[in-house]
C-alpha cells in the first residue's frame, strides 16, 4: 500500500493481467506511454490527430471516434494533454468522457495542468462515481518511451493502489504527495527549478564564452563544484553539446507550466522573484513565434543575443 511521501520503486520485471485502458492524447509523451500499455491490456485510444491515433492503431490499439466513445468503453482512462484547459474540453466538452464514463471507473490525468481545474474535474467525475488521480511525469520522451518516467500522484491512496498495475508500465518512480491535485503542484515546483536551473546554466555559459572560456570546460568545472545541476550533468552534455536541440518538450509547454506556477503563487501570495523573471526568458521566445520549438531552443535565442556559440 503506498503511504504519503513513500517512493514506489518499480525495479521487477512487470507482469500484469490485462486491463480496459482508454488514452487521450498521443503526443511526445503521451504516444509513447500508450505505445507501451497497448501490449498486454485491451487499450482503446483517441486524438485530434489522426495521423498520430493511426500509428497507434496500427500497433493494436482500438479507434474512438470520441472521448465520449472512449469512456464508455474503459475502466481506466487515461490523458496526457497540453493544458488544463485541453483536460477540460475532453472531459466536459461535446461527446466529453462525462457523457461517457461508466460508474466505479478511474481518469488519471497525467498533463501538467492546474491543479484547481483538477479538483473541479475530480469533483464532477465523483458525482458519476468516478475516481480522479493526477498523476503528472517527469523525465522526459526518452524515459515515456522506455517506462522509467518518475510519477507524482495526487489522489486517493486506495485508487492508486487499484491503478499501480498499469502506472508501473510507465514509472519507475511512483510518488504518492497528496490528495488530488498535489501531484500537479509537485509538478509545478518541479519545472520551476528545472527551468531556472537551465537557463541559469544558458546564462552562464553564454556569459563565459563572451569571456574566451571553453563552454564545454566550464560545464565540467560547474558538475565538479557547487553550480550542479540536471541541466550540467544531463542536458548541456548529452543534448546541447551534441548540437542536438530535441529533446521532445517544447517551449510553449514550458512557458506553461512556470506560467501556472506563477498563477498559482499569486493567489497563495508567495512571491517568486527569481521565477517571474526565468518567465520572462520563455515569453520573449514565444513573442518571436518560438513556442512551438524544443525548450532546447532557448540557448540558441541566448547564443544569438549575444552573439556567442556554446554549442560545437
Ligand atoms: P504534445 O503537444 O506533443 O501532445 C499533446 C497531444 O494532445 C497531441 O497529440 C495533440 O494532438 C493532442 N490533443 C490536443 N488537443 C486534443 C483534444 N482536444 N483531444 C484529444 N487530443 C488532443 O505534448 P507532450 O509533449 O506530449 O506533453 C503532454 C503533457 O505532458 C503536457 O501537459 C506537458 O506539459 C507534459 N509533459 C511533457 C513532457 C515532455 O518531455 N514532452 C515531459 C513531462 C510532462
Amino acid at each position: 500500500m503506498f503511504t504519503l511521501g513513500q517512493v514506489y520503486k518499480n525495479s521487477e520485471e512487470v507482469k500484469v493481467m490485462s486491463y480496459k485502458i482508454g488514452f487521450i492524447g498521443l503526443g511526445q509523451m503521451g504516444g509513447r506511454m500508450c505505445k507501451r500499455l497497448i501490449e498486454g491490456n485491451d487499450v482503446i485510444a483517441f486524438d485530434v490527430n489522426k495521423n498520430r491515433l493511426k500509428q497507434v492503431v496500427d500497433l493494436g490499439a482500438k479507434e474512438a471516434k470520441s472521448p465520449k466513445e472512449l469512456a464508455a468503453y474503459s475502466d481506466f482512462i487515461l490523458a496526457s494533454l497540453p493544458d488544463s484547459n485541453v483536460v477540460e474540453s475532453v472531459v466536459f466538452g461535446q461527446d466529453g468522457i462525462i457523457e461517457g464514463c461508466q460508474s466505479g471507473a478511474v481518469f488519471i490525468d497525467l498533463s501538467s495542468s492546474r491543479p484547481a481545474s483538477t479538483q473541479k474535474i475530480a469533483l464532477e467525475l465523483k458525482k458519476k462515481n468516478v475516481s480522479m488521480l493526477d498523476a503528472p511525469v517527469s523525465r522526459g520522451v526518452a524515459a515515456a518511451e522506455k517506462g522509467t518516467l518518475s510519477m507524482m500522484v495526487g489522489g486517493d491512496a486506495a485508487v492508486l493502489e487499484k491503478c499501480k498495475p498499469i502506472l508501473q508500465i510507465l514509472a519507475t518512480d511512483i510518488y504518492h504527495v497528496g490528495d488530488i491535485g498535489a501531484g500537479h503542484i509537485l509538478k509545478m515546483l518541479n519545472n520551476l527549478v528545472s527551468s531556472t536551473c537551465f537557463i541559469i546554466t544558458a546564462e552562464a555559459l553564454v556569459l563565459g564564452a563572451k569571456a574566451g572560456l571553453d563552454p564545454k570546460l566550464v560545464n565540467d568545472v560547474l558538475n565538479a563544484s557547487s553550480g550542479r545541476s540536471y541541466a550540467t550533468e544531463k542536458r548541456f552534455p548529452d543534448y546541447v553539446f551534441k548540437n542536438n536541440l530535441n529533446s521532445g518538450f517544447s517551449i510553449k509547454l514550458m512557458h506553461k507550466d512556470i506560467s501556472m506556477c506563477l498563477e498559482f503563487a499569486q493567489q497563495m501570495l508567495v512571491p517568486l522573484p527569481v521565477g517571474s523573471s526565468v518567465v520572462q526568458t520563455y515569453t520573449t521566445a514565444m513573442s518571436q513565434g518560438r513556442g512551438d520549438d524544443d525548450n532546447l531552443c532557448m540557448v540558441e535565442i541566448m547564443e544569438k543575443i549575444v552573439g556567442v556559440k556554446v554549442r560545437t
